[in-house]
């Protein structure tokens, strides 16, 4: 069954990949997206496709937005303001980003009858320390005098939005934590661990782990997440679920800045970074992040194909390319 999408986000890391995997399927594909952390490059080979548009704009504005959803029967809601650094930069602009974005794509999707998939993230579980994370275990954060913890907190009031609509007007909903998203694309500006150290290591060092670099996460490839996206989207009922999707195997931080090292100069400096230093004061990280994923398992048969190599071997052709590519 080919459907008709929007993807709101579209010009993203995520975004992107799942616009391509959806055209592979043959599937319509709109693309919403004001490029404040998305590129136009993300979408560039996409432009002047049949089944493919694009609308460059915010989520927030009503009319845009309408014009960008017309037509969809499934929608993805992948706007969002992402990545830990531009949460404490910009605090005002995550929460409005997050919470008065979703609530119209809600209204909408609820107005026309039609499908939302909405993109959540492992943040919600918060500071919790049990591992690995299932989706009905208890979310635990900070105080809210610690800005960082209004990601976590915009991103949970999403979720109870879409469980509200769900239950009380209808919503075929659905919500995705995804856990580690890493992949080609994403870039290294926003704090994304894996394209820092890659970007780091080819200019020769030194490697930044902040912290002990004992903290681990769990890295789940991009092409594994997005096929899982368009299946989730197209159960038969979307009742407001909550489902983890990543991979679930761990690694430490600094035996990512090992790995990255030995594979692209193996005599770069690994420089510990206080988390002051790099977040400013009262920062708190989370020791390991790893999901459970026996719901997307038994709801899709999810089985993630490739490991922390493959993604680091992928990383590392896209950005060698990109940065050959800037320098001509
Ligand atoms: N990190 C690091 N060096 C960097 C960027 C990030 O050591 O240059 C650490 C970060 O503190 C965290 C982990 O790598 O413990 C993953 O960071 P990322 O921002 O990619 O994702 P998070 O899991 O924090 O959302």
């Amino acid at each position: 069954m080919s459907i008709r999408a929007l993807i709101t986000g579209g010009a993203g890391f995520i975004g992107s990949h799942l616009a391509e995997h959806l055209l592979s399927e043959g599937d319509d594909v709109t693309v919403l997206d004001n490029l404040s952390t998305g590129r136009f490059e993300n979408i560039r080979q996409l432009v002047g496709k049949a089944r493919f548009r694009y609308f460059i704009g915010p989520v927030e504005d009503e009319r845009l937005f309408s014009e960008a959803a017309d037509g969809s029967d499934v929608i993805f809601h992948l706007a969002a303001a992402v990545g830990v650094e531009l949460i404490v930069r910009d605090p005002v602009g995550t929460i409005e980003t997050n919470v008065v974005g979703a609530q119209g794509v809600l209204h909408h999707a609820v107005r026309y009858g039609k499908r939302v998939l909405v993109a959540s993230t492992s943040e919600v579980y918060g500071k919790s320390m049990k591992v690995p994370f299932s989706e009905e275990d208890d979310v635990v954060y900070g105080p809210t005098s610690k800005a960082r913890w209004s990601y976590a907190i915009s991103k949970a009031v999403d979720e109870f939005l879409v469980r509200a609509y769900a239950k009380t007007r209808g919503l075929p909903g659905i919500v995705v934590r995804l856990f580690n998203t890493v992949g080609p694309r994403q870039v290294g500006h926003y704090g994304m661990v894996i394209p820092r150290f890659v970007t780091q290591a080819l200019r020769g060092g030194p490697i930044t782990v902040y912290g002990s670099g004992e903290q681990k996460r769990c890295f789940g490839h991009v092409l594994d997440v997005v096929p899982a996206l368009r299946k989730l989207a197209l159960l038969p009922s979307l009742d407001g679920q909550i489902v983890n999707v990543g991979n679930d195997v761990p690694i430490s931080i600094l035996e990512l800045a090992e790995k990255v090292r030995a594979k692209i100069r193996p005599e770069a400096e690994i420089r510990f970074v206080p988390y002051e230093a790099a977040y400013g004061s009262g920062f708190e990280d989370m020791m390991t992040r790893q999901p459970c994923l026996d719901r997307v398992r038994s709801l899709i048969g999810y089985r993630p194909e490739r490991d922390i190599d493959t993604i680091l071997a992928d990383v590392v052709e896209y950005i060698r390319l990109s940065e050959s590519t800037d320098r001509t």
